[in-house]
């Protein structure tokens, strides 16, 4: 796969990623076309050395895997990490308002969204609806709006003077997105739209009534390569779907003679102490079957490692004294390696040592960041997992803006370059 080819699949997936469910069935799709093959938590597995498998956990994890000619507690596995999950605006339980003639939905703030980039954009809606068929039985599905049904307007700057210097965004009263013009007397119930737009896209479903939902907003426009030289990609869910995707295609062209794991966890953005997030038990749980029993668990732990990808700021020309002079990464110039002294990150010199042993036998470039001794640094699911499971982890991601906007911006190449790192770690 070349850079090219790497980055228009890319923008595929973005595109079809629209929420973490739609995320992990893409994935699981991509894995099962290649020969992967799904278990289930409650089933006993079988597992032999060069099967290849996933697990997915509440629609919005994922852990794939593939079994090397030495048993994993023997040999280790060389694992991936990522998120599925973005911020974004989450549907509220009872979400109709109308007000001056207009239907709006109310919604949640899901993870540190980056508010202003949100108005004035074509949002589309996507997410899992929960309901009752007309057998009594409780189903979930899958729906994607796919096209612009609302927009959150901005006020005129007429109406506020002050806007470019002093405005601020109330997020129970600025952002609620209009979907149409309706009266009191006709305003929808939301969950009737709901069970229309499943009975369109699931026809046999069946549908009796929409009980609950998990429903984001999202950006209609679609990811794109921009740029005077073509050198950016823009696009929504850069962070993480970049680490997701690329994580999967290393992990996909594996010659599968070492062991691999991949995890794709949900629920990153609003601190993984979930079911499904990295500081719940799902890694755990799968490393425990695949090791047998305790004492194999503890080899397995101690000879693996864990590449935790995750997306780095790169240094804005903007804004460049938001960057250590010498930590400053640049879009295009390669992976990043994260490094906290308080354990922000899991990167430490032995994990970090042979990332760059990896990337320098693909001739990837690498650089390094920490923030700025005055500021606080953010964190990721490497110290989490790390802790979790006591696997040795590094910290590593693609430079980008607009981390957590609307419309994120990385480099052309950086993706691709984490991609041959990766390849050639799961060598
Ligand atoms: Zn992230």
């Amino acid at each position: 796969m070349n850079q090219q080819q790497f980055n228009q699949q890319l923008c595929e997936f973005l595109d079809a990623a629209t929420t973490p469910f739609h995320a992990v069935a893409e994935m699981a799709g991509r894995l099962e076309a290649q020969g992967f093959t799904a278990l289930q938590e409650d089933a006993s597995w079988d597992l032999q050395a060069g099967g290849k498998h996933f697990v997915i956990r509440n629609g919005s994890s994922i852990v794939a895997f593939v079994i090397g000619s030495q048993s994993p507690p023997v040999e280790g596995m060389r694992m991936v990490g990522a998120h599925t999950d973005s911020p974004c605006l989450m549907v509220k339980p009872v979400p109709e308002v109308t007000r001056q003639g207009y239907f709006q939905l109310g919604v949640e703030v899901y993870g540190g969204v980056l508010l202003n980039p949100w108005f004035d954009r074509d949002l589309s809606l996507a997410g899992r609806v929960a309901y009752q068929c007309e057998d009594g039985q409780l189903r979930t599905a899958l729906i994607d709006y796919r096209e612009a049904v609302a927009t959150i307007p901005s006020l005129a700057i007429h109406l506020d003077k002050e806007a470019n210097k002093s405005r601020s965004i109330n997020p129970q009263k600025d952002i609620l997105p209009l979907l149409c013009q309706s009266g009191d007397d006709d305003k929808p119930d939301f969950r009737d739209l709901l069970k229309s737009r499943l009975l369109q896209e699931h026809p046999d479903c069946a549908v009796q009534q929409v009980l609950d939902y998990e429903l984001a907003f999202y950006d209609s426009q679609a990811a794109a390569i921009i740029g005077l030289e073509r050198e950016f990609i823009a696009g929504a869910r850069l962070d993480n779907l970049l680490s997701c995707f690329t994580g999967l295609q290393a992990l996909l062209r594996g010659d599968g003679t070492a062991s691999a794991l991949l995890v794709c966890n949900d629920h990153e953005e609003v601190g993984s102490l979930s079911a499904a997030g990295a500081q719940g038990p799902l890694l755990r749980s799968v490393l425990k079957r695949l090791a047998g029993h305790e004492q194999a668990y503890a080899a397995l732990t101690d000879r693996s490692m864990m590449i935790s990808a995750d997306n780095a700021h790169g240094i804005h020309p903007n804004y460049a004294d938001r960057h250590d002079d010498n930590h400053g990464p640049l879009l295009n110039r390669g992976p990043v390696i994260k490094i906290n002294a308080n354990q922000r990150y899991a990167s430490n010199s032995e994990t970090a040592g042979l990332f760059r042993m990896l990337a320098a036998a693909e001739n990837v470039p690498v650089q390094s960041f920490v923030v700025r001794t005055d500021m606080a640094c953010g964190s990721t699911i490497g110290p989490l997992t790390a802790a979790e499971t006591g696997i040795k982890t590094i910290d590593v991601g693609v430079p980008t803006f607009a981390m957590h906007s609307i419309r994120e911006l990385a480099g052309r190449w950086d993706g691709y370059y984490l991609y041959r790192a990766l390849r050639e770690y799961f060598k």
